[in-house]
């Protein structure tokens, strides 16, 4: 199967000024894809000097045409780099599948149209936001106009996950671009591929140079590291985990540069007994096995009411049972692997971990048997576990796989009590046919995003965000506003 299906091993350079160049260290690192192991390639590391250059080409460009281009013009850029993304659309979602393994209809239906999307909707916020103006009193009567003017922060340092990587990327390119800012993306050293292709699409609709860099590295005393500690970068907006985010806090306390943080999460489903069943337990499906469970919105924690307890583990089992792991171009395939061997061990160490704590593991628990080179993949059988106190890991800490533990619950208020005690504040899902209950138990769920009846159903114009250690600040829409410009106060007195 995998050699008619394996692509050539590629060369993912650095994309500086408008360049694709190599590290001067000639370090790079191997790049292997999740579904078979096999070799995708090799990944310039980027040092001190190439993030220098970076950050050289960076402030050039906002010296250069870039900002002295009308708001319309910039806009009518950004539709062009969408709709090259979308002719561009095979490139895509082949470097996508390539690098997370994940099956074709999600890359075709939701990861790379909603990653050119973001270009659109970003133009279209800046194009159509206004800013606000007072009339001042003054005491010879003439009186003062205030009005405030939204200016680009500058260089913008982005730091990207791996699991949804274009999706995710452009969710901050895309807004940075639109206020005028440059950006510097250090994209996951998983995911080397879409960041890259962007680059030659910002080339061909003709972007000015230094406008979009792209620096390729790996975290600690490497890209990561040097962006978020370099004085020329003038905030930075992370998507990762908890304890990433907190080094690169202390990073951008140097300087007092500004921080946009979308960080891990724990979040609790709770379906209460007059729910539309059909509708939770697909609600449910999506949210804890899509993209193999490495959503942060996804759900690792189902809390249910106890008269359909019994009944939404078992059909919950039989669904995840139901399963099909397999290659991302088989239109059969239900489930990709995790991202990386790592990564599945990390998983693993949490399957064992739930045993020992005492777990009744209601299904899954290891690897599924797969054939021929997917042998080699970084599979994990979906799982779902009951049984264990909120104390045990598997409940508390994030995982980032296909698993869940499901407990029963005996009241709202208990419902309420069990979502909210984790450190972590970024979304949960609420299954019930009672409004009024949904509408008081969303607002005492302490998350940025709660959805009733539904899960990931986005409108790019609201805020999004995590509270607690889920986060710092908000993007979508005239939120994202905030973070990417500067708020400029003029007065004038009349
Ligand atoms: P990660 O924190 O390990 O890595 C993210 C990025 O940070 C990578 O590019 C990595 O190279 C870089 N990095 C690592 N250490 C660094 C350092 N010291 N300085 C600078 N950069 C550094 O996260 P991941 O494993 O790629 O992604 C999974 C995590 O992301 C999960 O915790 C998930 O919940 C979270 N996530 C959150 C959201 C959200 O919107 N809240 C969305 C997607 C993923």
């Amino acid at each position: 199967m995998s050699s008619e299906r394996s692509t050539a091993v590629r060369d993912f350079r650095h994309f500086i000024g408008g360049e694709f160049i190599a590290s001067e260290s000639g370090k790079t690192f191997e790049k292997r894809r999740p579904t078979d192991n096999a070799l995708v390639g090799h990944i310039h590391e980027g040092g001190q000097a190439e993030v220098d250059a970076a950050v050289r080409a960076a402030r050039d460009a906002m010296q250069g045409p870039w900002s002295r281009m009308t708001v319309e013009q910039r806009t009518a850029l950004l539709y062009k780099v969408a709709d090259e993304i979308t002719r561009r659309f095979d490139d895509f979602v082949a470097a996508e599948m390539a690098d997370t393994g994940q099956p074709r209809s999600m890359m075709e239906h939701a990861f790379i149209p909603r990653g050119a999307a973001n270009f659109k909707i970003f133009a279209d916020v800046v194009k159509n936001v206004a800013t606000e103006s007072f009339q001042t009193p003054t005491p010879d009567g003439a009186g003062a106009l205030n009005y405030a003017i939204r200016v680009p922060k500058g260089v913008i340092g982005v730091i990207c996950p791996w699991n949804a990587p274009l999706l995710l990327m452009t969710w901050k390119v895309a807004p940075a671009l639109a206020c005028g800012n440059a950006v510097i993306v250090k994209p996951s050293e998983e995911t080397p591929g879409t960041a890259t292709l962007l680059g030659e699409v910002m080339n061909a609709v003709g972007i000015p140079k230094g406008v979009y860099n792209v620096v390729h590295g790996l975290g600690p005393n490497s890209a990561g590291e040097f962006l978020t500690r370099h004085s020329g970068v003038s905030a930075i907006t992370f998507t990762g985990e908890t304890r990433t985010g907190a080094a690169i806090m202390k990073a951008g306390a140097d300087g007092i540069r500004d921080v946009s943080f979308e960080l891990g999460g724990k979040n609790a489903g709770l379906v209460f007994a007059d729910c539309d069943f059909d509708a939770a337990i697909e609600g449910s499906m999506r949210s804890v096995f899509l993209n193999c469970g490495q959503v942060c919105l996804g759900t690792e924690r189902l809390y249910v009411e106890r008269p359909i307890f019994d009944r939404f583990v078992a059909t919950l089992k039989e669904r995840a049972e139901a399963l099909k792991p397999g290659h991302p171009e088989d239109r059969a395939t239900t489930l990709g692997p995790l991202i990386s061997q790592e990564h599945r061990q990390k998983v693993l160490s949490y399957y064992e971990k739930a045993r020992a704590e005492g777990a009744t593991v209601v299904t899954g628990g290891g690897i599924p048997e797969m054939s021929g080179d997917l042998g080699q993949g970084s599979w994990v059988q979906p799982t779902i576990w009951t049984g264990l106190p909120e104390t045990a890991s598997v409940v508390r800490e994030e995982i980032f796989g296909p698993c869940c533990h499901i407990t029963p619950f005996d009241s709202e208020d208990e419902a309420v009590r069990l979502a909210n005690d984790t450190q972590y504040g970024l979304s949960t899902a609420i299954w019930t046919r009672d409004l009024s209950r949904a509408h008081r138990v969303a607002a005492r769920i302490d998350v940025g995003i709660t959805w009733v009846n539904s899960w990931f159903l986005r409108d790019l114009r609201t805020p999004f965000g995590g509270s607690k250690q889920s986060g710092i600040g908000r993007e979508g829409g005239v939120h994202s506003l905030e973070f990417y410009t500067e708020l400029r106060n003029i007065c004038v007195k009349l």
